[in-house]
């Protein structure tokens, strides 16, 4: 009983509040852990030991737990999303006081995390819904943090926060996001933009594969490469590495070929797009995303399709066909190009969003410190989030990334090899849709006159819904049927 308190404490230790745990306790705050199946309470603290006898305490019940950290008290909650936090709450919340905080870390949907603020407030308490990125080894090693709701809260724990995030030359990777569900919805934006670059990064393998014949150590070799330059990423470097992995079931095939097309998801990317639709945001590229990981989960449909359209008449050869003649050092460096441009335009889809729902809810997000923080610890880190930070900071009402003046002339630079890659990846049969969406984003946005009005005329003539024109001011109806 006289053991010193702890500063903080955390619940919940599976992967994430295990790793989260030891990297608190590592930057020397004594932290108290607990987990409802104590065998892993057990686990962490023999971990804490064998990392270097780091300031970790095990608690075995709720009580104990609470009443072992400092006031005003800090408990981090890093348990499944949904109804799991809520009986965790409720276990912990008993033995809280007034001024005490808990920061729920998982992936949950914002609403759940303002009911929550709501709810904590009855009792005086202070809550956070903080966005945790970069799996495993960004919990141990430094995370991307995205801290929303009580701005006395983020204060409280601050320094803490600011040890343990990632560190990139311009700062720890957090920052208070704002009020309310405003990290966790920062934090499902974040996971829909990291959709839109797996989708990108899969089609260039493909097309590269497919169109250029590359092998996957000469694919190794590229997206090596490619993170030596604007593309350099997390993301981007781990597929270079995918490629060098062998099957170690026997055989001298390479793991990659080995694993089912079949994309699990947990449903961020999904909310994601259904936030874009209520707030009406375009964001084609994260949707061409999550609809190509529900048809990759169509297996057995798409054999069968395979099989209907061959006895059709479907040749397997169009790939092969559009492969001739083609130079693959010039289909490298444009699918390079392609990937690129069409990452500015899932970014500028994914910023847009963040801006509107900040625009619905008063959130007042930073998109510039959003790039921030985002360019180390978290999954979709990379040396061209810098470039949109400078974007924002250049013009915090920056319409689209795509009118910033720099992407902007990227953009422009990049077209031809952008409509190359997608032109003979059309004609191979190779769908590239993710390129695609980004590309007809790209135009669409671009154009000053789209085919909109004749829409607008066809809604006039058969529901009366008037159309503006582009001559003078009001509002029109014509009788079209009359006059055709
Ligand atoms: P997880 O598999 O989502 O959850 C397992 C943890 O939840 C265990 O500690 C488990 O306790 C606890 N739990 C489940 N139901 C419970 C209940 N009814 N009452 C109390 N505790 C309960 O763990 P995770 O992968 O570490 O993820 C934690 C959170 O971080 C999730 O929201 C996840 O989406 C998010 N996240 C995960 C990653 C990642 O890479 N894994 C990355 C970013 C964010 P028991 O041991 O007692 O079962």
């Amino acid at each position: 009983a006289s053991a010193a308190l702890s500063r903080i404490g955390l619940a919940g230790l599976a992967v994430m509040g295990q790793n989260l745990a030891l990297n608190i306790a590592e930057k020397g705050f004594p932290i108290s852990v607990y987990n409802r199946t104590t065998s892993k309470v057990d686990e962490t603290v023999d971990r804490a030991r064998q990392e270097g006898s780091l300031p970790l305490t095990g608690q075995y019940n709720p009580r104990d737990f609470v009443l072992s950290l400092q006031r005003p008290r800090s408990v981090i909650i890093l348990v499944k999303a949904g109804a799991p936090v809520d009986q965790t709450i409720a276990a912990l919340s008993d033995h809280m006081e007034p001024g005490d905080t808990i920061i729920d870390g998982g992936n949950e949907w914002y609403e759940n995390t303002e009911r929550r603020i709501h709810q904590a407030s009855e009792k005086g308490l202070l809550y956070l819904g903080m966005g945790v990125s970069g799996g495993e080894e960004g919990a141990r090693n430094g995370p991307s943090l995205m801290p929303g709701g009580s701005l006395q809260a983020y204060n409280n724990i601050q320094d803490i926060l600011s040890k343990v995030a990632a560190q990139v030359e311009d700062g720890p990777c957090v920052t208070y996001i704002g009020e309310g569900g405003s990290g966790n919805f920062v934090k499902m934006v974040h996971n829909g933009i990291e959709y839109g670059d797996m989708q990108l990064i899969s089609e260039a393998y493909d097309v590269l594969k497919h169109v250029g014949g590359l092998n996957n150590s000469e694919l190794a070799d590229i997206f090596a490469e490619w993170n030596r330059g604007e593309l350099e990423s997390f993301l981007i470097e781990i597929t270079a590495d995918i490629f060098k992995v062998k099957d170690e079931e026997g055989g001298d095939g390479f793991l990659v070929d080995k694993i089912l097309d079949k994309t699990g998801m947990k449903g961020t990317g999904k909310w994601t797009v259904q936030q874009a639709a209520e707030l009406s945001i375009a964001a084609p590229t994260i949707a061409a995303s999550l609809d190509s990981r529900y048809l990759s989960g169509l297996k057995e449909e798409r054999e069968n399709a395979a099989s209907v359209l061959k006895e059709a008449g479907m040749s397997d050869d169009i790939a092969s066909a559009a492969r001739v003649g083609v130079d693959k050092k010039r289909l490298i460096d444009d699918v390079r190009q392609a990937l690129y441009a069409s990452k500015i335009c899932s970014y500028a889809q994914g910023m847009n969003l963040l801006r509107a729902k900040s625009n619905e809810k008063g959130w007042n997000l930073n998109l510039g410190e959003l790039a921030r923080i985002w360019k180390g610890g978290c999954i979709i880190r990379a040396v061209f989030l810098d470039r949109i930070k400078k974007a924002y900071q250049r013009n915090p009402n920056l319409a689209s990334l795509i009118v910033d003046p720099e992407f902007a002339r990227e953009m422009v630079q990049r077209q031809a090899a952008w409509r190359r890659v997608v032109g003979l990846a059309i004609s191979a049969g190779i769908s590239t849709p993710g390129m695609c969406a980004s590309l007809a984003y790209f135009d669409t946005y671009r154009r000053a006159r789209l085919p909109a009005n004749l829409v607008q005329a066809q809604r006039d003539l058969f529901g009366a819904h008037t159309y503006e024109r582009v001559d003078r001011p009001g509002a029109f109806h014509t009788e079209w049927t009359k006059l055709a």
